[in-house]
């Protein structure tokens, strides 16, 4: 047998593995190592350029030229020092990835001299040849230009691949006419926006706030398994999932592999990867195994957004790259298995200001607490108003197993907050009256604060299946894919809160025009988002069919699948709100739009092709190949004469096979018949409700034969590796 298969499985009982051993350093002691910190800063640069880049990383303003020239020849220098010899913009294109060109320091000069040289100009811009990222129709192709531009709001960082280093410069990616292209551009913009509309609010409360920033910890969930095994499945290559395979006997029903010891191949890996990441300033902290076998999870301290998704999208990166080194393959897909649970990527989001305060965390004092009940009242409005958006921002062809599915948090989008803020939210709403003297103002700010300490013993976080819940300091939002870009969902989240909180101010500041004292106005304006926004406070299971039923009288919405949730981004109240608020203009949510579904279609397709490929190539094959063994046992017992009885277990089994053979060749040729026409339809939004649900649907079909198959074909015939083979061998 020289398949692929039992090569790897014969390489996993004798290969070799390798062994890290211990870092023999303190975390502290190599950490942000390769990133160009406030530290490397003071050292390699003159007072004079330290204080402009670090006045425009917290500003998010521009640098201004001649300090640009000073800042790159002080990175270069800090970056020569530690080996590196290329450096390269390093962004986020729509295409779901980073994106690297890498430039060496070395030119030459006109009378010939070899230097290495970087300047300001190459710092702050480039124009990389990426007219094949996609643009949905943005550039035109006659003028297809783009270019990237420096953030200087996040560190440069030194990236090592094998013995090569290179110094990478988080950029931006933009078209000529400014119009991003990629998922930074947005965030960014949406962080100013949140900003501006937090600062104003947090001013009824305390006039020395002067920044807001909004705060990420990402919890990644991924599968980790044998690598060789993995390449002997092509859909896992393609596809970064498995199309066909039975589930094994035993998956994840003994729930023994969550919080269970992590195997020793794979503490290697994660020591190996967490080393590489601490390097580069990512605050891994925590790591545990999930509740699927082979399924892992890791979690930083929170940090900045911009900067915490940067970091999420480099440690993806870097957790592929080491993996490699340890003959294993991470797995990001949402959903690698059937069967088992898929993979999300909780992200957890808050506000802090500039005087230390967290947003959402409950206050000291009953006038704190009014600040918190704000944006957290604000927050929830934001949801509330534009639940849809939410759900696009998390949509993508691989997160639609999950959020289809009955185990991740569901389409439906809602929120929880636990019994006691249930409690006090009632109260707001019941006790504000129209005419509501200041003196029942006072008495329900302290009943309020009374509370409170109540909130912070309640265990919020005992929801599990909210996807979006309030866990008793910031809001997690749980239905974010695995592989997914951080930035979409944040980027929305941000800008809905921004667009509730500038609402917020300007509705507080007509009352108070009216006469109304302050507090009083913010009470009776939280009362009326309290009461528009009820009925997005979800408090029970979200799996459960009740919930399916209840929302839907509720008027909300539960999008099962991309193409449709897409939509959202392009309806007239989120191009408004997108508009209000500085982030996209209306050509741009609608070449996003189309980016996004020609990036499902494109998904879809390759599926599509896939699944049709193992079929007629592996998996006929091998039953074609077992049933001729069975047709020649047949007709060997015929001819020495047995009668019919005796070989009616090989008859049933011949015609068993022919069966799924038949089924499964009908409906691939059925597949391709609907991809053809998919294909043939022009409008990017057809095409992808053609993909989804006339293409889609073939994959279940043949599958189930081609798992019918696997049940009943000799093993030995059987190329692809199983379930219970890249599960649970490592
Ligand atoms: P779990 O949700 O698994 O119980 P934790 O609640 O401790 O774990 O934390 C999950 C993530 O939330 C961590 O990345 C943590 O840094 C992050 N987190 C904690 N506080 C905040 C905050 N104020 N803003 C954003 N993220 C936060
Ligand atoms: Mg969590």
């Amino acid at each position: 047998m020289s398949s692929l298969r039992f090569l790897a499985l014969q390489e996993l009982a004798h290969g070799e593995r390798k062994i890290s051993g211990y870092p023999d350093k303190k975390i502290s002691a190599i950490f942000a190592g390769n990133v160009f910190t406030g530290r490397a800063m003071r050292e390699f640069l003159s007072d004079e350029a330290y204080k402009s880049l670090i006045n425009s990383a917290k500003s998010g303003s521009k640098i201004d030229r001649r300090m640009a020239d000073q800042v790159a020849a002080g990175m270069k220098a800090w970056a020569e020092d530690r080996g590196v010899t290329h450096f390269t913009h390093w962004f986020q294109p729509l295409t779901g990835t980073t994106a690297e060109k890498h430039d060496s320091f070395f030119t030459i000069k006109s009378d010939g001299t070899a230097i290495e040289l970087f300047d300001g100009d190459v710092l702050i811009q480039q124009e990389p040849d990426a007219s094949s990222f996609p643009n949905g129709g943005i550039r035109a192709t006659f003028e297809a230009r783009g270019y990237t531009a420096w953030d200087p709001s996040s560190p440069a960082f030194i990236m090592e691949s094998g013995s090569g280093k290179t110094l990478c410069i988080p950029t931006i990616f933009i078209a000529y006419n400014g119009e991003s292209l990629d998922y930074k551009a947005p965030l960014l913009k949406s962080i100013a926006a949140l900003d501006k509309a937090a600062v104003d609010v947090c001013n009824f409360f305390d006039k020395n706030v002067t920044k807001v920033v909004a705060t990420l910890g990402w919890e990644q969930e991924y599968f980790v398994i044998d690598e060789t095994l993995a390449n002997a499945r092509p859909d896992l290559v393609m596809c970064g999932r498995t199309l066909v395979g039975h589930l094994s006997a035993k998956g994840q029903q003994l729930e023994d592999h969550y919080f269970g010891s992590i195997p020793e191949r794979l503490y290697e890996f994660m020591q190996d990867f967490e080393q590489e990441a601490y390097k580069l300033g990512i605050p891994l902290r925590t790591r545990h195994n999930e509740v699927a076998p082979a399924q892992f999870e890791c979690a930083p301290i929170f940090e900045e957004v911009n900067i915490a998704v940067d970091h999420n999208t480099l440690l993806m990166d870097v957790m592929a790259k080491v993996a490699k080194r340890h003959k294993l393959k991470v797995l990001l897909h949402e959903k690698p298995f059937a069967g088992v649970n898929g993979s999300g990527k909780h992200n957890n989001w808050s506000m802090a200001t500039d005087t230390g305060v967290n947003l959402l965390s409950p206050g000291k004092t009953p006038r704190t607490n009014l600040m918190f009940l704000t944006f957290f009242v604000n927050t929830i409005k934001a949801v509330h108003d534009h639940a849809d958006l939410l759900r696009a921002a998390i949509a993508s062809a691989s997160n639609d197993h999950r959020l289809g599915a009955n185990e991740a948090p569901p389409a439906i989008i809602s929120v929880y907050i636990g019994k006691f803020l249930t409690e006090v939210l009632n109260e707001v709403e019941t006790r504000v009256k129209e005419k509501f003297s200041e003196q029942d103002e006072v008495i329900l700010k302290l009943d309020i604060h009374k509370q409170i300490p109540e909130v912070l013993m309640d265990n919020t976080d005992r929801n599990r299946t909210s996807p979006f819940a309030f866990t008793g300091n910031k809001f997690e939002f749980r239905a974010v894919g695995s592989s997914a870009n951080c930035s979409s969902s944040m980027a929305v989240l941000n800008t809905i809160v921004a667009d509730s909180l500038r609402k917020f101010k300007n509705d507080v500041d007509a009352l108070i025009e009216k006469g109304d004292k302050k507090d009083i106005a913010i009470m009776q304006v939280l009362r009326n988002y309290i009461k528009a926004s009820g009925n997005i406070l979800f408090e029970g299971d979200n799996y459960s069919e009740e919930w399916a039923e209840e929302a839907k009288r509720r008027g909300l919405s539960n999008f099962k699948t991309t193409p449709e949730a897409l939509d959202a981004y392009i309806s007239d109240k989120s191009k408004q709100l997108f508009y209000d608020n500085n982030i996209f203009t209306k050509r741009e949510l609608e070449a996003r739009h189309d980016i996004m579904l020609e990036d499902y279609v494109k998904k879809v397709q390759i599926e599509a092709r896939m699944i049709g490929y193992l079929a007629s190539n592996h998996i006929l094959p091998a039953a074609i190949s077992y049933q001729n063994t069975l047709i020649e046992n047949i007709r060997g017992l015929k001819e020495i004469g047995l009668d019919k009885k005796s070989y009616k277990a090989q008859l049933h089994l011949a015609e068993t096979i022919s069966n799924h053979i038949q089924q499964i060749n009908d409906n691939v040729e059925e597949m391709i018949e609907a991809r053809k026409k998919a294909n043939d339809t022009e409008n990017m939004h057809k095409r992808a409700a053609m993909y989804c649900n006339e293409v889609k649907p073939y994959f279940d079909k043949i599958r189930y034969h081609t798992d019918k198959l696997e049940l009943v074909v000799d093993d030995k015939l059987w190329q692809l590796p199983k379930y219970r083979e890249l599960l649970f061998l490592r």
